[in-house]
């Protein structure tokens, strides 16, 4: 039989397109508070939104019908007719929001306009169909509260992740509309935490980094186009801050979006100047004539379609290209120039630390490797030579002659003789085989070995790293690290994985390796036996990357020995050769 479907039955099915989770529902609020011209918006959370989730606004409110109107679907004060559609500059346009997340929660909306005396209080229980209405007094503004999601959908409850999981998402949800109303203040709270409390700010700056934390303050560069087209403003990050987990914002006319177009845009006006693994940050804030961009497309998702969009690639690209160029950090890349300089830019960029044995505090403390690489005999057999491993070098079909001397080469290679020729080893593929081993084991064994530093640094994150960050203080422990919390969004970290060095800078990247992961992953809370691969392999990239320029002698010995100790010295995780023998017959071919 034919019927047209009850209005509930249609509502629930519509919510389940708008209200995905806890993060959907601020969202659809905080662009409603927006778009009624509030000066101050609040968000209050419980249990990651699960509990509850409520928005108090100062914006224009709602008079009685309106307010009971305001929950119908389809009912919107933003557009009247199609034409209306060409010239959208508000979040909302749909009326779908409020009728959608009252099908699947239990809602409590207060509101008030300015020239009216008192509020109305209206509640609504799982749609439109069972509503209550009350005089109330109450501040000009709005104020809706939303408790128990999906309280009549159990299946869709089950289907939510853990608690950190949904809060990161609000956060990152609050976090596109604080950074595009940067004039606004705006506050966060979560089980009773201020995690933003921020006034309006001076300026876009500042903004940013009250959101993404100060340590992008001195990181960003000014970019600004105007044209006929569109017109760009907003900040890049320099090349050589580029970062495992950098940010990366578009908005269009004030609202977020994402695009993989855009972003290619970017990467192509770096050249390349951006180490691999790692990213530019960027907030580039477009405006363009509404009608040459289409937002109309699924409530949930941020993709949007510019009809200029070829040309804005390009402008992107050269205005990128610009930004860089202007500033004293590249002077002798020449943008013009295909060939770039023969040394692999990522040495030029990464990682500034103790760059060569001369840096080096005499007593600094002894490579890491050293101590706990798995001796396969015991040590009353060895000389502390390398020559003194020719036994092992043999069964791996490598013998090496005694008295053999170690020398490195351009700062990556470690060169020695064996009986058979020139034995060279890749160090930075060396220590990505050591490390990965080491950590695979380490999460194997739950047996953490962690680099303790001499003088613990505290790391300030922003809210989202943080809660990412705390969320599984066992599964980093495994990895090695010994962090606690410090401060309102600071850790201390007392231990890094082996690999890392323990100044300030090293346990920074550190913290920036395992977080770039866990943004991957989303948590580590159970590490299972086909992740803790990919998570060794991960960690053990970063550590090889913070490579120092060159090796104390000792260093490079024991970074051979660990090698030889390992299950498969000649290749790294991912497949690349660690090292190579020349041997007589290749060098009679040179001479
Ligand atoms: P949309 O935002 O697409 O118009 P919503 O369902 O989100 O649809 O909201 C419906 C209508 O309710 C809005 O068009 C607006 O008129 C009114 N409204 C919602 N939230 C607020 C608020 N915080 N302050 C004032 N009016 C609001
Ligand atoms: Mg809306």
């Amino acid at each position: 039989m034919l019927k047209v479907l009850p209005s509930n039955v249609a509502n629930l099915i519509a919510a389940g397109e708008v209200v995905q989770r806890p993060a959907s529902v601020v969202k659809e609020l905080v662009e409603n508070a927006v778009d009624a011209g509030a000066t101050t918006i609040s968000v209050i959370i419980e249990n990651a939104g699960k509990t509850s989730i409520e928005v108090i606004d100062d914006g224009c409110g709602m008079t009685r019908e309106e307010a009971i109107l305001s929950f119908q679907r389809h009912a919107t004060s933003k557009i009247a007719n199609a034409e209306d559609l060409e010239s959208i500059m508000t979040y909302g346009f749909r009326g779908e929001a409020l009728a959608s997340i009252a099908a699947v929660a239990h809602v409590t909306m207060r509101t008030r306009k300015a020239d009216s005396q008192t509020g109305v209080q209206v509640h609504i229980d799982g749609g439109s169909d069972n509503i209550s209405c009350d005089e109330v007094a109450i501040p000009v503004g709005t104020r809706i509260s939303v408790r128990d999601l999906f309280f009549n959908i159990p299946a869709r409850r089950k289907f939510l992740k853990s608690e950190s999981s949904e809060f990161r998402q609000i956060i990152s949800e609050f976090s596109r509309v604080a950074i595009s109303h940067w004039d606004l203040s705006v506050r966060l709270v979560h089980n009773g935490k201020d995690i933003y409390n921020l006034r309006k700010a001076n300026n876009q700056k500042q903004r940013i980094v009250e959101i993404e934390g100060k340590s992008l303050d001195k990181k960003l560069i000014d970019v600004s186009f105007e044209s006929e087209l569109f017109s760009l403003k907003g900040f890049i990050s320099r090349p050589e801050d580029a970062k495992k987990n950098s940010s990366q914002y578009f908005f269009v006319n004030g609202r977020f979006f994402r695009s993989p177009f855009f972003y290619k845009a970017i990467l192509k006006g770096y050249d390349n100047l951006i180490p691999d693994g790692l990213a530019p940050s960027f907030f580039l804030f477009f405006n363009v004539a509404p009608n040459t961009v289409d937002v109309n497309i699924h409530p949930a998702k941020t993709e949007v379609k510019f009809e200029n969009e070829s040309q804005m690639f390009e402008i992107i690209t050269a205005l990128v290209r610009e930004a860089l160029g202007k500033g004293t950090f590249v002077p002798s890349i020449d943008f013009e120039h295909d060939t770039l300089p023969d040394v692999p830019i990522a040495q030029n960029f990464r990682f500034p630390r103790a760059s060569s044995a001369g840096d080096l505090h005499p007593s600094a403390p002894a490579p890491a490797y050293t101590a706990t690489v798995v001796r396969p005999f015991n040590k009353g057999e060895i000389s502390s030579s390398v020559g003194g491993y020719s036994e092992l070098f043999e069964s791996r079909g490598v013998s090496m002659t005694e008295n053999d001397s170690i020398i490195q080469i351009f700062g990556k290679y470690i060169v020695t003789t064996v009986k058979s020729g020139l034995l060279i080893i890749n160090i930075k593929r060396a220590r990505e085989r050591i490390f990965y081993e080491k950590y695979l084991k380490n999460l194997d064994d739950s047996t953490p070995i962690s680099h303790q530093v001499l003088f613990p640094s505290s790391v300030e994150l922003s809210p989202m790293h943080y809660s990412l960050l705390m969320e599984n203080p066992q599964a980093l422990g495994l990895m090695g690290f010994d962090i606690v919390p410090f401060g309102p969004f600071s850790v201390a970290v007392n231990g890094v994985p082996e690999g890392f060095g323990t100044d300030e800078n090293s346990a920074k990247e550190a913290i920036d390796a395992i977080l770039a992961m866990l943004e991957d992953t989303g948590s580590l809370s159970i590490i299972k036996a086909d992740e803790r691969q990919r998570v060794a392999r991960k960690m053990a990239y970063a550590a090889a990357a913070m490579t120092p320029k060159r090796l104390l002698i000792a260093e490079a010995r024991s970074l051979v020995d660990a090698l030889f100790a390992c299950v498969e010295p000649q290749i790294t995780p991912s497949g690349k050769k660690i090292m190579e023998i020349l041997t007589e017959e290749d060098i009679d071919k040179k001479i």
